[in-house]
């Protein structure tokens, strides 16, 4: 969502001075939280294709306010300074939104991660691991999956982190379920997303059962955000994904389709373009795919009465205001996927207790919180009379500012 001219970092910024504005907090502590604690480049020589290339590897660690750093690690060939720290930010926000005890960070590669073999993922992620030792742990900074990166690599990094600092299986999460990940963990944010659904249409006065959802994106998100939608009664309506789409106005059978690697072997269904889906007429549209996917050459042709954001940024700016201004309510992705780092939190919590939960509970803290994470959100958007994204933003900095203050960080 970035505009021309201003860096990733500074539009986070800006939406931080804003929630700072209206919460009347002092301007110097606004730019305290609009800094980061610590930055870390580090180089990753790869030996490949008979040549050493050096690869640039980074770990911003942004707030540690209220508890140890929690962020991401994203192989992607894109992936800057600036870039971090715009998501080491967000992570301070998101984790503060849903009030699990933790800061932001982010890290990451400058490398196509599509490129490489495992055995150089490996290395990257065990060169990575040991260059940051010195900064990583369950109480200083805790990574996990991100682009480009995933179960594997987390097991890689733990086993790396365990061989120089010893047993600390707290010190990253997403890792598999059989090297202490946690069961729930994989369906986590796309089933915060059908909650934070359910959630919105429920504040809204309208009808859960039966109300009308296309999803765009039959990925970890996209999937479970549909099953559990189809859970609680809702009908899904149209699903796509890079291969394309289906539709049916009676609803379409998640259970069923489950268990395809893509929608291009689904039979049944009437076909549409992957799209198309974003301008079926619905109650709930769930963008839960790729970043700006709804945009200037769309936004006029959108037919929901909701968009409940599973992707990161699928909105541009210029689409989220003309959309809000047609009346269009829009969850934000700070809000609906932060299932994710929930799920995060409670593997965390497990593995320093050395003891697991089983599925339910899992899923039963899951629900609840989410559940009260939107029903925090809600009340401020009516107090400030402001959008859930402003409103959003208004939750996370009053929090940290406060944790800030009162820890006595300005002395
Ligand atoms: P994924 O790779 O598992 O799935 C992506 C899905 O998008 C696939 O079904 C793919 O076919 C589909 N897709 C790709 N291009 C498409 C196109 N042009 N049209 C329609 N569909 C297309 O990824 P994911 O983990 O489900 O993540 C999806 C989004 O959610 C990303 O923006 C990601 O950053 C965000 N997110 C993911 C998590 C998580 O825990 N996985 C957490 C927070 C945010």
């Amino acid at each position: 969502m970035t505009h021309s001219g201003s860096s990733a970092f500074d539009e986070v910024n800006e939406k931080v001075a804003q929630a700072g504005e209206l919460l009347k907090i002092k301007p110097g502590v606004i730019k305290a939280l609009s800094s980061c604690e610590r930055e870390v480049v580090i180089s990753i020589p790869l030996r490949r294709d008979g040549e050493v290339d050096v690869l640039t590897g980074y770990r911003v660690q942004h707030n540690s306010a209220r508890g140890p750093r929690k962020g991401g690690i994203r192989f992607h060939q894109d992936v800057d300074l600036d870039e971090v720290r715009a998501l080491a930010s967000l992570m301070t926000w998101k984790t503060a939104l849903i009030d699990v005890p933790f800061g932001g960070a982010k890290g990451g590669v400058a490398v196509d991660a599509s490129k490489l073999t495992p055995i150089q993922k490996e290395e990257i992620i065990r060169r990575w691991t040991r260059s940051l030792v010195h900064v990583l742990g369950h109480h200083r900074d805790i990574p996990a999956p991100d682009m480009g990166t995933d179960s594997r690599t987390m097991a890689w990094l733990m086993d790396e982190f365990h061989r120089l600092e010893g047993f600390q299986p707290a010190c990253v999460t997403g890792k598999p379920v059989e090297l202490f990940g946690a069961h729930g963990r994989e369906e986590a944010t796309g089933r915060g997303v059908a909650q934070i659904t359910a959630a919105t249409l429920e504040k809204h006065d309208a009808k859960v059962k039966g109300a009308t959802v296309a999803i765009q994106g039959f990925g970890n998100v996209g999937r479970y955000a549909a099953l559990v939608c189809q859970e609680l009664g809702m009908k899904v309506i149209a699903i796509s994904d890079v291969t394309g789409g289906i539709k049916d106005k009676s609803g379409i059978d998640i259970k069923e389709i489950f268990g395809h690697k893509t929608l291009e072997t689904v039979e049944g269904y009437e076909r549409i373009t992957s799209d198309e889906v974003l301008e079926i007429n619905c109650e709930v549209l769930i963008p839960a795919a790729l970043g700006g996917v709804i945009n200037e050459t769309n936004c006029g042709k959108i037919n929901a009465d909701f968009i409940v954001e599973g992707a990161n940024q699928p909105l541009t700016i210029t689409a989220d205001r003309e959309l809000r201004a047609a009346g269009v309510v829009i969850v934000p992705d700070i809000l609906a996927n932060s299932g994710g780092v929930m799920g995060s939190y409670f593997e965390w919590t497990q593995n320093i207790q050395e003891f697991s939960w089983p599925l339910e509970k899992f899923r039963r803290e899951l629900d609840l919180r989410m559940d009260k994470a939107f029903g925090n959100v809600h009340k401020v958007s009516k107090q400030y009379s402001v959008d859930l994204r402003t409103a959003a933003m208004v939750v996370a900095v009053d929090r940290v500012a406060e944790a800030f203050d009162m820890r006595g960080s300005l002395v």
